[in-house]
This record gives C-alpha cells, structure tokens and sequence, in this order.
C-alpha cells in the first residue's frame, strides 16, 4: 500500500529507462545476499529469467555448448533452443551420462551444464554435489534453476544448494519470486560482470516494463521474513511428513522422494482426472492430475503439495475422500502396514 502511494502502480518504463526505483536495486540486493553472490538480476517471471538467461548466455559466449537435463522446465528448452547453441540432452540425473558427454568436448571449449534442482514431477533431487566436480574436471559453468526449493529449502531459504552448502559453487542460480515466495517475477544470482553481460544484452530483459514496485518490495518482505523465520519451513515439513504417514496407513502407494511433492500412483488417465474431478467437485479438495504427456503412461498420478497452512483436520479430510475415491475405482491398495 505505502510503496503503491510512494512509487506507483506500475514501473512506468522497462529497468533502463524510468522503470528502475529503489525497490528493484533492494530486492536484487535482498536475492544476491540469499544466495552469497555478488549481484543478482531480477525479471518479469521466473520463465523470462530462464529464457532470456540461457539465451544470451549461450548464444553470447563463442563456440558455447549446453549440457541440458533431460528433463528441464520448458522455459530453460525454449531459451536454450532460442541461443542457437549447441546443445547435448543428458539423461535425467545420471552423472555417468553428463560425464560421458562432458568427456568427449574438448577441454577449452565453453560449456554450461543446465540442471535444476527439485524436478517436479518425480519430484527428485539433483546431485548438485556431484555435477559440481564434474564441471571443474571439465572446465563447465552451471545454471541451477532452483525455482522449486527457494522458500522451502535451506537455512535462509535459499534452496537446495543453500541446504548442501554449495551455492559458491554454482555459475548461476534461478529463482522464481511466484512461488514459494508468494508474489511474481524471477531473477538469476551470479558474478556481477555475469549479470552485467546479462543485464547488457538480454532482449527479455532490456525491452519489457519492470515488475510494479510494489511486486518487489512485498517480494524482498518475503524473503527477508523467510531467511530469518523457520516456523514455514518446519510446519511445511511437518505435513509433508504428516500426509506420507496417513498415505501409508491407507495403503496408498506414493512415490518417496527427499522433497515436499508427494506424487500418488493412479496409473490409468481416466480415473486419475476422475478422482481430481471427484476431489473437487464432492470433496472441496483440489489436486492436479498429472498424466501423459506429463509423465510416462502408466504412471499417472496425482500430485499432492501439502502447505505449512494445512491443518490436521485439513489432512483427515484428505485421507477420508481418497479413501472413498480409491474404494469407488475399485483401484489396488498396498497391503496395510501394522499400526
Ligand atoms: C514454474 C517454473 C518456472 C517459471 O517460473 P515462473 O515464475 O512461474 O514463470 C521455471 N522453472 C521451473 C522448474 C518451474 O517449475
């Protein structure tokens, strides 16, 4: 409200001409303290951020090779796709893959391995680590696009790569500020010549209006609260734990992995839309299907996203119409563990 009457509804021009004001210089200030780089550069979306990064980066720097995960968010295709780079698709998270195809570049050329960190789907986790060693016994940069962990992970929620003490050793981290944060827009985190050379010649950047000023100081409020408070991120985790130990006791198969996304097995199209459809229409519940082309057929699945806001009750209720749900598709249940 205030920085609405202060500043404006809107930005009134793009970041170059007219449309930067104190709020964009501190929220970049704000990103680049949360993930101990020198600058940070803000965008209208976390998909912009990842489009027009990759993009000029990859088509900026001569002769430059992308090593992309397989399974990396449209936006990070489509700007990799849009530099006209050479690209290399490895297989989702296999190192050996990444290293075989990092082994047969040659040393000096340029190259920048693209991964993210919390895939959503599966919702696994990269082996930041491990690509890490790669990259400096290859000579590669790395992008991490970490738009499914900021907020949730790490000690200041700064993602994973915060959590497993690795930021520094990251090229580029992506966020997005739509998310866990709560508001809109994304940024990237790196040296700040790197952001410079961003900031210089990204059409993505350079040639839209700035985010309102108000979308970035509620957007930095956020972060400042969240790299100080862990009651979130605790009550998150709490739920998250919470939901896994009543799926169990129900004998509902869902796909373990080390984040907050719980996938739940349906494995037939029809009846995973139906029990979405069911969820909400007679229960008040919403959850997504998520079928093919989305994941591989056969696998199906809904995609449960506990919030530190849901209550106890909230999970019963759940619990209750799946239940219900999983008797009517006369779907298979895991044999029942002993209470
Ligand atoms: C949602 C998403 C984005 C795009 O972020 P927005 O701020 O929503 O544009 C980028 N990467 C991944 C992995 C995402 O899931």
């Amino acid at each position: 409200m205030r920085c609405t009457e202060r500043a404006g509804a809107g930005a009134g021009g793009t970041r170059n001409i007219s449309g930067t004001t104190h709020d964009h210089v501190l929220l970049e200030a704000e990103l680049a303290d949360l993930h101990g780089k020198e600058a940070a550069l803000l965008f209208t979306s976390g998909y912009v951020s990842n489009w027009a990064s990759l993009s000029t980066l990859a088509s900026g720097i001569p002769n430059c090779v992308v090593l992309s995960d397989a399974l990396n968010h449209a936006s990070m295709i489509e700007g990799i796709r849009h530099s006209k780079a050479k690209r290399t698709i490895w297989k989702h998270n296999d190192l050996a893959d990444l290293e075989a195809k990092l082994s047969s570049l040659p040393l000096e050329q340029p190259k920048l391995i693209a991964f993210e960190s919390v895939y959503s789907m599966d919702a696994d986790i990269a082996p930041i680590k491990e690509i890490c060693d790669l990259a400096d016994c290859y000579n590669a940069m790395t992008y991490l696009d970490e738009v499914h962990a900021v907020g949730i992970y790490g000690p200041r929620a700064g993602g994973i790569a915060e959590r497993e003490g690795l930021m520094d050793r990251l090229t580029v981290i992506e966020g997005t500020l739509g998310k866990a944060f709560g508001v809109v827009g994304g940024y990237i985190a790196a040296s700040a010549e790197l952001c410079d050379f961003v900031r210089s010649f990204a059409s993505g950047f350079i040639f839209t209006t700035a985010l309102p000023p108000a979308v970035a100081a509620g957007a930095a409020a956020s972060i400042r609260h969240l790299k100080e408070s862990q009651a979130e991120r605790l009550a998150h985790r709490a739920r998250v734990a919470e939901v896994r130990t009543r799926l169990d006791q129900i004998g509902l198969h869902h796909i373990e992995n080390p984040s907050h996304i719980i996938p739940v097995l349906v494995g037939d199209p029809a009846r995973c839309k139906f029990i979405s459809d069911m969820l909400l229409r007679e229960y008040g519940i919403y959850i997504q299907p998520i079928n093919y082309p989305t994941v591989p057929k056969g696998s199906e699945r809904l995609r449960i996203t506990p919030s530190p806001v849901h209550t106890t009750d909230n999970i019963d209720r759940l619990i209750d119409a799946l239940e219900d749900l999983w008797a009517q598709c006369a779907l298979a249940r895991m044999p029942l563990v002993a209470q």
